[in-house]
């Protein structure tokens, strides 16, 4: 391993700038360059973001909504953020909520177009008796699992519902007693009829409307039969004048169905397009498997900051730039792949290196007591802010008889290639002065090194010797008399295997998560500058990594999330390559 004694303010690559790195286009933007030049929207760009308001938003989303508003912005068009709320059970406020705040502090701007795939029930109620009138859709009695049989399987063809051809009028009016709320949960369906024999399962007659006696979030009672997804989706689009209906690749096969709705109800067309969902590696980008980890208490919620939501990684302590940095460095595709974390990492280190503020920290404190100086003295060192932004000033660290340095940085038999401080050895004290260590004070029972001992060199103030004399090593350090004492938490990835679905026979993802991803440090010290800093507020704590503080911080009990390390896997990849 690498000796971690020099101070760098930078971690690497930062001289490029995003023209030289993001792809200048991609298939979407050619195709909408296309129906620009032709005319097919009447020049317009219209995209929308549509959650499901079943979880919180996660970095996959994030892709998703940087696409959907660059696109927007890029081509002077809007972006609509319109919630598919068509399932009453699953969903609920407090994701309405974490959505809304996530969307906004992404910066995409939806001005005033919110809405809800619920705004409009009636109009797809009406759309859906319009099938009916055409001789298009029917109520089914069949019972979930007959239609699922009936279905037929890849290979096979479906067979037809015996109600299939019941007349426009029984239809017409089973269809609006199922409005009423005349039958129970699961006794009728409304279906299209299309074509039980096509190739396309979603062409076999899929059902568009259930009954499910439940109250939702925004309609109350007034429904007992929702819409589902494919029958909604298409033509929320269309009723907001979407241009291009941005999804992932796992709605190709439901592109037909978008298609054959539209037309058959002769409204307004917009166009879908398909693009690869995000995959992290080391990471689940699942709602259904991210909601298990909450109610099973894997993490502490949502905002957890291992977790891979957009609300978490931002306890953690990234930014949206870094995040629109990740997005548009990794481009749109039609084929799926994993994408390594180590470049997210990358993204947040390189974003932070340039805005962070650096104090000092002592995440294990080891005492160092300087032997020749005197008892009540403090001097202020003049510590700069930020080595990347000369605009971010300096500030004074006090300096006294008694200091915190790393456990780390000290060695009583200090092996090859250690340059840090070992008796006898000097080392300077960053700002400060160059100290030469002279003894150790042990715990007589357990050999622990409790102080170490050692004298400074007066002549060395600010950290050079006048005689040219050289030092390998520069240590951070805290004034034990004005250290802030604070919580601080580091986090590892939330799984052990790159691909956390990979789980041994018989078990699941769970078995992949990683039982050290959470150490958490009582009693680091911290630089007295540091009792002001407000939850939210990152810093790089130099030579440990950039340290945001908590969201649920208190003033007078700091806790600190490491947001990531300073260690740069990425860009050595990226050498490499
Ligand atoms: P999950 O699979 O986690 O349940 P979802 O796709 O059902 O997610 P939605 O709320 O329906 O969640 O997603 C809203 C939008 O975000 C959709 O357009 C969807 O295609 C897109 N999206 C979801 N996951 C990803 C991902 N991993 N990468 C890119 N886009 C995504
Ligand atoms: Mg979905």
């Amino acid at each position: 391993m690498q000796d971690s004694s020099s101070i760098t303010g930078s971690s690497g690559a930062e001289s490029e700038r995003p023209s030289d790195i993001y792809p200048a286009t991609d298939f979407i933007r050619e195709i909408i360059k296309e129906d620009i030049r032709t005319g097919r929207f009447g020049g317009r760009v219209h995209t929308r973001f549509p959650p499901e308001p079943n979880g919180y938003l996660h970095i996959g989303h994030a892709k998703s909504i940087v696409l959907n508003y660059g696109i927007a912005q890029e081509f002077g068009g809007k972006f609509n953020l319109r919630f598919d709320d068509t399932n009453p059970s699953k969903e609920e406020v407090e994701y309405v909520e974490s959505i809304i705040a996530d969307v906004r502090w992404l910066g995409a701007d939806w001005e005033d177009r919110l809405f809800f795939a619920s705004d409009y029930f009636e109009q797809l109620y009406e759309w859906a008796v319009k099938l009916i009138k055409k001789g298009k859709a029917y109520v089914d009695d069949l019972s979930a699992d007959e239609i699922r049989a009936y279905r037929g399987t890849l290979t096979e063809p479906g067979k037809e519902s015996p109600y299939r051809n019941r007349s426009i009028e029984e239809n017409l009016d089973l269809f609006e007693r199922m409005r009423r709320g005349e039958f129970p949960d699961g006794s009728r369906v409304l279906r299209a009829k299309i074509d039980m024999a096509s190739g396309n399962m979603n062409l076999r007659d899929p059902i568009l409307y259930r009954i499910v006696h439940e109250s939702h979030h925004r309609t109350g009672d007034k429904w007992c039969i929702y819409p589902m997804y494919d029958f909604a989706h298409g033509q929320c689009d269309s009723i907001e004048g979407i241009t291009h209906s941005i999804c992932t690749l796992e709605f190709e096969d439901h592109r037909p169905l978008y298609d054959w709705f539209l037309d058959e109800l002769e409204i307004y067309h917009p166009r879908q397009i398909e693009f690869a969902r995000l995959n992290l590696s080391y990471t689940l980008l699942s709602k259904r498997k991210l909601l298990r980890l909450v109610q099973e208490k894997y993490v502490d919620g949502w905002d957890d900051p291992r977790m891979p939501t957009i609300s978490g990684i931002r306890r953690r302590g990234y930014t949206p730039e870094a995040l629109w940095d990740f997005a548009r460095r990794i481009g749109v595709a039609k084929n799926d792949s994993i994408v390594d974390i180590a470049l997210l990492e990358y993204c947040i280190r390189q974003d932070l290196n340039q805005r962070a503020p650096r104090r000092m920290a002592v995440l294990r404190p080891l005492k160092l007591v300087i032997d020749n100086y005197p008892e009540d003295q403090v001097e202020y060192m003049q510590a700069i802010n930020n080595p990347e932004d000369a605009s971010a000033g300096t500030r004074q660290v006090p300096f006294s008889k008694v200091l915190y340095i790393e456990q780390d940085d000290f060695r009583e038999v200090p092996p090859p290639k250690y340059f840090r401080l070992s008796p006898g050895r000097e080392v300077r004290l960053r700002y400060a002065y160059f100290v030469r260590c002279t003894s150790v004070v042990k715990d007589p029972n357990t050999g622990e090194v409790l102080e170490v001992h050692c004298t400074y060199d007066p002549a060395t103030r600010g950290g050079d010797a006048p005689d040219g004399r050289k030092v390998k090593a520069t240590l951070h350090w805290v004034s034990a008399a004005h250290a802030v004492p604070a919580e601080v938490r580091l986090y590892d990835r939330l799984f052990i295997k790159e691909d956390p679905n990979q789980a041994p026979e018989g078990q699941d993802f769970l078995a992949n998560l990683n039982p050290n991803s959470l150490e958490i440090l009582q009693g680091c010290q911290l630089e007295p500058s540091l009792a002001q800093a407000q939850p939210g507020e990152t810093f790089q704590f130099e030579r440990m990594g950039y340290f945001c503080v908590d969201k649920y911080s208190q003033a007078g009990a700091p806790v600190f999330n490491r947001t990531v390390t300073l260690k740069d896997t990425w860009a050595k990849i990226e050498q490499k390559l």
